[in-house]
């Protein structure tokens, strides 16, 4: 957790409680002594998921989630302080301490694993590729391997497409898929490869309307987990969160509101531990 600096009078407060903890007191430190704050890694290009609008709030499932675990863990929405989160940084962003948490459309990967830990998953997609509403070229992964295709640096659409599902294609990677639309509009890219969740959310953009569609191709399980530094007692509490999300039916209140724009068809959600190979 972030602190703010000590100044004279919290250090008085925090004597007080240190006394009052020796002395058997039950104060939990997640408790509202006010100013503590909590840094959370999102997307901020990535509309239904993690988007920061025009007039500087956050919206998307991944922003609902992630206020939804805070608010667990002792945080206000108020509390929050959202940094962005690119594909590329967030082991880093996890290992640094720049941030207490991730939820970024981060999937679960062994890889990945070996550098930071993850809570969920939360949320179960799939690689697919956004196409112009005109093309009908792409069947199978297989298509892919005569095709420009767009990606972003760091995620597993990349990787997969590079070591497994088309090694042939001409990948251009960027730092966000966002930077891919444009490319794709004007016909210098043939498809934008990633999650399924992701691209409904482009699709469904005014801007965008008619002009795009999914092959759906699900080529792949993209697991979404809460990133969390390696060895983090956090890990154990977001998953019980979690739990809670669901169990109370926020978790669905939540895939309804940001995908139903979207006419995302987001799979069931999934058991906590259970990673879907
Ligand atoms: N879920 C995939 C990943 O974690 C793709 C989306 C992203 O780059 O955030 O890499």
């Amino acid at each position: 957790m972030k602190r703010r600096k000590v100044t004279a009078a919290a250090s008085v407060a925090l004597a007080l409680a240190v006394t009052a903890t020796a002395c058997g007191g039950s104060k939990n430190d997640n408790g509202s002594s006010g100013g503590k704050k909590i840094t959370i890694g999102i997307k901020f290009d990535q509309p239904g998921l993690g988007q920061k609008t025009p007039d500087g709030t956050y919206t998307g499932f991944d922003v609902d989630v992630a206020t939804y675990v805070a608010k667990q863990l002792g945080y206000k929405a108020s509390d929050i302080q959202w940094k962005e989160a690119k594909s590329a940084d967030r082991e880093t962003m996890l290992q640094r301490g720049d941030v207490d948490f991730i939820a970024a459309t981060y999937s679960i990967t062994p890889e990945r694993e070996k550098k930071v830990d993850f809570a969920g998953p939360y949320l179960l997609a799939h690689q697919d590729v956004l196409v112009r509403a005109d093309d009908n070229s792409i069947k199978s992964a297989k298509d892919l391997n005569s095709k420009k295709l767009c990606s972003v640096t760091g995620s597993t659409s990349a990787q997969n497409i590079r070591d497994t599902l088309a090694p042939k294609a001409q990948l251009q990677n960027y730092g966000g898929y966002s930077e891919c639309l444009t490319g794709l509009e004007n016909k210098a890219i043939d498809a934008l490869t990633t999650d399924d969740s992701i691209l409904a959310g482009y699709a469904a953009q005014s801007a965008f309307k008619g002009k795009f569609k999914l092959a759906g191709l699900k080529m792949t399980n993209e697991n979404y987990g809460i990133g969390v530094k390696k060895g983090s007692p956090l890990k154990a509490k977001i998953n019980k969160a979690l739990e809670k999300m669901v169990a109370d039916k926020s978790w669905q209140k939540a895939v309804e509101a940001n995908f139903g724009p979207a006419n995302y068809q987001y799979e069931p959600a999934p058991k906590i531990g259970n990673v879907v190979k």
